[in-house]
């Protein structure tokens, strides 16, 4: 009916922080096969965190060959391959021979953040806030309210790729002679795939580098100009889908046409469904995210919520707000690595295993404070250790405050865009566990829904490399196509019979507890 045989498929990477997984999704969007392998994380140094290009764009072949055969279908069959990319990591290369100039720089690495802290602080950026102040306050255009507000984040490219520019000398002279490419995972991944025929992203990757205009919808003339940062490398912006071209035949033995590129976390939304103003998606994966669809506009923040374009879709341009919280998924690999548990499943039961933490509070800061407190100085702590308290305890106050900084994030995102939530949607690692979901739906008073599949990136990665060449039709097909396994309701709810729930009156000291501890973190490295 829709032009292709039975038996074509989709197939759709999703390259995260700790694994690339690939999918091979029929037309029910059902998983006929998989295959993953670990991101290898490279640390050189304390607080630096890099990847191997060459060994990343391998662990992609070796997964999208493995998920292929894992389905038991020929390559020929996959009609469209989309690709959904963790954000902010980048590298940059020589467009004439392909070589890297150094390895990818994670958005975990912490290199550049006494460059961000002391621009933050800095008369230039002060003068530049004033200016735009003002240029608001004649114009009222939203865009210069929010280059008032700019404030630099360790997780964006920008003063990584400064600090690449400076410590790198056949960078700088490639730039100078044009033939330097800058590119995150996804523009990389593309440019080895085609054998160095395309060097493209799409506005969502774009959005979530810290060096796009979402108001104006291109690379920041503003933010290139004021740190001398080169317009020249920087890649061509497409549509999410959008025929990108193909894989180089020699690579897979047949090209497969390559028809989205699209950021994880914004992978995560489109895999959810949440297409309408006022959908909500939380990941709980190596970080905490929650992304609010904010329409056709990009929502401007004082509380730090950042404003990504979602996905282009032709004429459609889909905004979210997001907070985040950095090190929650980490903090608990930490723990692991740490033997306060051998695997992750065991945590949930740990947990519900003691009454509460004994008073114990983890603030989860490897990498700082984000929103609403924003402070990159903020340590990571437990507080309120006691003689009595054991790994039971601990490991209770680490999914704690995965759960708390979910609450947080969502009350700033209530507070700040006052957009009615109509529905919440949950995927990522974390949301496997029981404790920290009951916690969650209860100290938030929503019902919770947790999809039977929680890669939602790789699935919606699928969505648009399936829509992009007509596998599937529409929205509403892929809404369908989309199941829950198991729904979370606030204790509260429960027990009242009511929609809603508000928090508990055992959790609020508790809650109050924790602030306390995330302010007494703050300002530690300072
Ligand atoms: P990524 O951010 O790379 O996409 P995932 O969404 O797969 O990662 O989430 C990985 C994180 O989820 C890891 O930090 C892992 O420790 C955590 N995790 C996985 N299962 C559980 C579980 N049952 N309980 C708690 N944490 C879990």
């Amino acid at each position: 009916r829709n032009g292709f045989k039975k038996e074509s498929f989709i197939l759709s990477v999703d390259v995260g922080t700790t694994t690339i997984r690939c999918n091979v999704f029929d037309k029910g969007a059902k998983i006929r096969g998989t295959c993953s392998s670990k991101v290898v994380l490279l640390y050189p140094e304390p607080g630096l965190v890099e990847l191997d290009p060459e060994e990343l764009f391998n662990g992609f072949i070796a997964v999208v060959k493995g998920a292929v055969q894992d389905a038991g279908v020929k390559m020929s069959q996959i009609v469209s391959l989309g690709i959904a990319t963790q954000r902010g990591t980048f590298t940059t290369w020589d467009r004439t021979t392909g070589r890297p100039f150094h390895n990818f720089i994670s958005y975990q690495d912490l290199r550049a953040i006494e460059s961000v802290t002391s621009w933050n602080g800095s008369y230039t950026m002060k003068a530049v806030q004033g200016a735009m102040r003002l240029l608001y306050l004649v114009s009222r255009q939203k865009r210069f309210l929010a280059a008032s507000i700019l404030v630099f984040s360790p997780q964006q490219v920008t003063f990584r790729l400064l600090w690449a520019l400076t410590h790198c000398t056949q960078l700088r002279q490639a730039v100078a002679e044009d033939t330097c490419c800058f590119g995150t995972i996804d523009t990389w991944l593309l440019f080895k795939l085609t054998k160095g025929e395309v060097h493209a992203t799409d506005y969502s990757n774009a959005s979530s580098t810290g060096m796009f205009d979402p108001y104006q919808m291109c690379w920041s003339g503003l933010l290139c100009s004021m740190l001398s940062l080169p317009f020249s490398i920087l890649p061509k912006v497409e549509d999410t889908i959008h025929s990108f071209g193909s894989t180089h035949s020699s690579i897979f033995g047949v090209s497969i046409p390559i028809m989205a590129l699209i950021a994880d976390q914004q992978a995560a939304m489109y895999g959810e469904c949440c297409f309408d103003v006022g959908n909500v998606n939380i990941t709980m994966g190596t970080g905490t995210f929650v992304d609010i669809n904010t329409g056709s506009k990009p929502h401007t923040s004082v509380a730090g919520l950042y404003p990504l374009v979602g996905w282009k879709i032709g004429e459609e341009v889909v905004y979210l707000a997001e907070g985040n919280a950095a090190d929650t998924g980490t903090a608990i690999k930490w723990a692991q690595g740490l033997e306060l548990f051998s695997d992750v499943q065991e945590t949930s039961a740990m947990a519900y295993s003691v009454a509460d933490s004994d008073g114990v509070c983890f603030v989860p800061s490897f990498s700082g404070l984000q929103a609403p407190l924003n402070d990159p100085t903020a340590c990571a702590s437990f507080m309120g250790l006691k003689p009595s308290t054991n790994k039971c305890h601990l490991v209770r106050a680490i999914l704690e405050s995965v759960a708390f900084s979910v609450h947080q994030l969502y009350q700033t995102m209530l507070r700040e865009t006052c957009i009615p939530v109509t529905k919440i949607r949950v995927d990522g690692g974390v949301c496997t566990n029981d404790f920290v979901m009951q916690l969650t739906t209860d100290l938030i008073g929503r019902k919770l829904a947790r999809p039977v599949h929680h890669e939602m990136s790789c699935l919606g990665a699928a969505f648009v490399a399936g829509l992009g060449v007509g596998f599937w039709k529409d929205k509403e097909e892929l809404r369908r196509l989309l199941t829950t396994d198991q729904m979370f309701v606030p204790r509260q709810a429960a027990q009242s019979g009511t929609e809603l729930g508000a928090v508990s009156a055992e959790y609020e000291a508790v809650l109050w507890r924790w602030e306390k501890a995330l302010q007494r973190s703050m300002g530690w490295y300072s």
